[in-house]
């Protein structure tokens, strides 16, 4: 899960990362007034949207008083903000957060991410901040530094310090990186984090180290140990299908495919998804209805997968090992005589109790269309999108 800069700001300065002064606003009124209330005389107002890249795309900008603020936020306001991040459709703004401009000595770029390799929190630092960590590898990639943390003894002194000196930061200011690089380790730690990034973290005119943006990732399957921070979720900012299956506690990617997917375990949807390539078709989406294939369960991904007006098939997989294939059954069977599906649908079982299942199927007097492999499975989904079959007719 993503937060907004203004969340993750917040987040960062509990654990002792130092950020400038700010505040959130809904309206361009209230921008402006909480830029009085704050004071200064130049602020920074930034669009809260899910994605990097606002600086360039006209989300983050400079005003010296009140007519700028409103005007920069009328412009922002209800707009999407397309930026390299968030793909043609854009994410729209619906927050701003109003931050004093500091002036700025030096920027650079600190991030945190989980390395997968090495099973340890990587820091990935570079002195030249204020670009893209992949423009940056890309031109500079001599400058940037890694690191690697121990989990027994975390992030030590001596490490950051190490981290500081190679980032060419002044010995004046080196305890106050160190407190940085720790504030942001233990927050990524203690919150369950898997990215933490902050890019531009500035040296001062004034000599403090402060973090001018910031984006932190959640693992979602750790959220339930944070209710703090799952409050922090904004779906405005979230795909709507994948949000209204994460509601519901199903795991789902929409794709660009028309044959809709059900399956239990998120490795046989992704074989699943491959058969049906192999033999020909696109898949709709990847979905994983979990374990227990409860007939609610089964009807959520249905009403799911329907919701997508591109599936043209639907393709139901279920392999029962703890479950039974007869339970499922009537789940598919409830199914589909609540969730009105008006495209061919194919169901393949396997596992326990599979002949019983299959009955249930047959006997339903649905449309059904049965398959006993994979590979069948998906040929017939893929000749019935094309033949167009309409599922009134007959069922094989
Ligand atoms: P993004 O990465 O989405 O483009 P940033 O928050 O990094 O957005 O802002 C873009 C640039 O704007 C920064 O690299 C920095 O140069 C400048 N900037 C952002 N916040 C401030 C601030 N409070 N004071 C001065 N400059 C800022
Ligand atoms: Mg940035």
């Amino acid at each position: 899960m993503d937060i907004h800069e203004y969340q993750a700001k917040e987040v960062l300065s509990n654990f002792g990362v130092e950020i400038p002064a700010g505040a959130l606003a809904y309206s361009p009124e209230q921008a402006a007034y909480r830029a009085r209330e704050m004071g200064g005389d130049k602020w920074i107002v930034k669009a809260q949207v899910h994605a990097g890249g606002r600086g360039k795309a006209g989300g983050v900008k400079l005003c010296d008083d009140d007519h700028e603020i409103q005007a920069a936020c009328e412009d922002m306001f209800g707009k999407k903000l397309v930026t390299h991040q968030t793909g043609p459709e854009g994410k729209g703004i619906y927050r701003v957060y109003v931050e004093a401009a500091v002036p700025i000595d030096r920027e650079i770029y600190l991030g945190f991410v989980l390395d997968r390799t090495s099973q340890r929190i990587m820091i990935v630092a570079s002195a030249e901040g204020g670009m893209e960590i992949e423009e940056i590898s890309e031109s500079k990639p001599e400058s940037i530094v890694r690191s690697t943390v121990e989990p027994a003894v975390g992030l030590r002194d001596f490490q950051a310090r190490e981290i500081a000196f190679q980032l060419g930061i002044e010995p004046g200011l080196t305890q106050a990186m160190v407190r940085t690089l720790q504030g942001c380790y233990r927050a990524f730690r203690d919150l369950d984090a898997t990215m933490v990034e902050i890019n531009p973290l500035v040296v001062t005119g004034d000599n403090r180290i402060l973090a001018l943006d910031a984006k932190m990732t959640f693992d979602d399957n750790a959220l339930f140990r944070h209710p703090q921070i799952s409050e922090l979720r904004d779906k405005s900012q979230e795909d709507p299908r994948e949000a209204r299956a994460a509601d519901r506690g199903l795991s789902y990617v929409g794709l660009d495919g028309n044959i809709g997917c059900i399956v239990n375990g998120a490795g046989l949807a992704m074989a699943t998804m491959d058969t049906i390539k192999l033999a020909g078709g696109e898949p709709a989406n990847f979905l994983d209805i979990g374990g227990g294939a409860t007939p609610e369960r089964v009807a959520k991904a249905f009403r799911l997968v329907m919701s997508d007006k591109n599936v043209q098939a639907v393709l139901v997989n279920i392999f029962a090992g703890i479950n039974r294939c007869d339970w499922v059954a009537e789940g598919v069977v409830q199914a589909l005589r609540e969730v009105q599906v008006d495209v061919p649908v194919i169901v393949r079982l396997a596992g326990t109790n599979v002949e019983e299942g299959q009955k249930i199927l047959a006997k339903s007097g649905l449309p059904i269309i049965r398959a006993t492999t994979l590979m069948e499975a998906a040929e017939r989904s893929v000749s019935a999108w094309k033949s167009d079959i309409s599922p009134n007719l007959k069922a094989v």
